[in-house]
């Protein structure tokens, strides 16, 4: 079971505390100001920040439906490491690497039912 903690003793901004894999599709995320993210492990993938990723999402809209190859393991986190103070790099299982994904994006995608809620109001 992937967990990593990151034991901060001095609070500057929101980071977490913790991130845990918690069930096969879902990873756990535990902030510094008590909140307790939710995050779809599908979700993340889909919105993974890197140049590629999102550079052929702009492509597929614009030009072709969606026939997109998805390699095996392509929504299996292999490890998490943690860069800098800022962000985390998720490694997936089809090789996949290039996602940094930085605190406030993470948090930006939070789909626990507090978040859900502020969201559906919108
Ligand atoms: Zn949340
Ligand atoms: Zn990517």
């Amino acid at each position: 079971m992937l967990y990593i903690c990151l034991n901060k003793k001095i609070i500057m901004s929101t980071e977490p505390k913790s991130i845990k894999k918690i069930n096969l599709d879902e990873l756990e995320v535990c902030w510094n100001d008590m909140h307790i993210g939710l995050h779809k492990i599908k979700t993340l993938r889909d919105e993974c920040p890197c140049a590629t990723c999102k550079g052929e999402t702009v492509l597929l809209k614009t030009y072709v439906p969606a026939t997109k190859f998805d390699l095996p393991g392509k929504y299996e986190i292999k490890n998490i490491s943690v860069v800098g103070s800022y962000a985390m790099q998720i490694l997936w299982n089809d090789g996949h690497d290039t996602g940094i994904y930085s605190w406030s994006y993470l948090q930006s995608l939070c789909e626990c039912t507090n978040c859900d809620k502020i969201k559906s109001r919108n």
